[in-house]
């Protein structure tokens, strides 16, 4: 149901804010399938990385290819085309629509109009795989934080991405939904999306991702796996601060 999966690379991005060097020379890949974690303190560079990859901020150095495509110059939402969904840190799923149309109308606005049971049918089947399908008829407003962000994830999987990018997908909910969310994620995954997944809660990541990037003042501290990148004493400075 995704599309055929493609590289996702990031060479030499470098992008400032006045005199805030928020990327510098920054490079990672993430192979077909792959899912891999990003953390970093506060400032590090996250949001600016991800904005940068789905094209809501321009690049001043570097390019961003996803498969044979170049990424620079185009807007957000052909570059969403190409395969690319996110989600974002504080989502806006309207609190009195429905979960079921939350997730169809993702798709709305390129389905012609005799599709459109199709994209219902299509977006239960997501919430369903993602196990929130007994929420489907409820509205987004009634709904606990974890099953919001599963909704959130179904809305972006409507649009088969090869890639899904998430930004603190963890963040606001509770251990137990930390838990599943990452599970499903893992599901999701195998169902052959790539995942790029930025959050600060490390035992998350973890349970998601099989490779951990740390930024660090806009600059790529350490790229591994998990548990190599976790004792890294680059790391823990960049991290912990210690
Ligand atoms: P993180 O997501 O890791 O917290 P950000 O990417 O948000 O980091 O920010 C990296 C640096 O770039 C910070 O110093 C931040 O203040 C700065 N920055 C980010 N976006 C902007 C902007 N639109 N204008 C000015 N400075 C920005």
């Amino acid at each position: 149901t995704t599309r055929p999966p493609l590289l996702l690379r990031v060479a030499h991005v470098g992008k400032a804010f006045g005199g805030v060097r928020a990327l510098d020379d920054v490079s990672l890949t993430l192979a077909p399938g792959e899912a891999v974690g990003v953390i970093g303190p506060n400032g590090s560079g996250k949001t600016t990385l991800i904005n940068v990859i789905t094209g809501v901020v321009p690049a001043d150095d570097g390019v961003v290819h996803l498969g044979s495509e170049l990424l620079r110059h185009r807007p957000a939402f052909a570059i969403a085309r190409l395969g690319l969904a996110r989600t974002f840190q504080h989502a806006e799923l309207s609190a009195t629509t429905v979960a079921l149309d939350a997730v169809a109308t993702s798709a709305f606005a390129r389905t012609p109009r005799p599709q459109r049971h199709a994209a219902r049918t299509e977006a239960m089947g997501w919430l369903t795989r993602l196990g929130a399908g007994a929420q489907a008829g409820m509205r987004c407003g009634a709904l606990p934080a974890g099953r919001r962000r599963l909704i959130e994830v179904a809305r972006a999987l409507m649009v088969r991405p090869c890639v899904l990018i998430l930004d603190e997908p963890g963040a606001g909910l509770s251990r137990p939904e930390r838990i599943e969310l990452a599970r499903r994620l893992r599901e999701a995954q195998e169902g052959g999306v790539a995942l790029l997944v930025v959050d600060h809660d490390i035992d998350f990541l973890a349970a998601c991702a099989d490779r951990l990037i740390c930024l660090g003042r806009g600059r790529v501290v350490a790229d591994g796996p998990i548990d190599t990148v976790r004792r890294d004493p680059l790391v823990r400075r960049a991290y912990f601060g210690r």
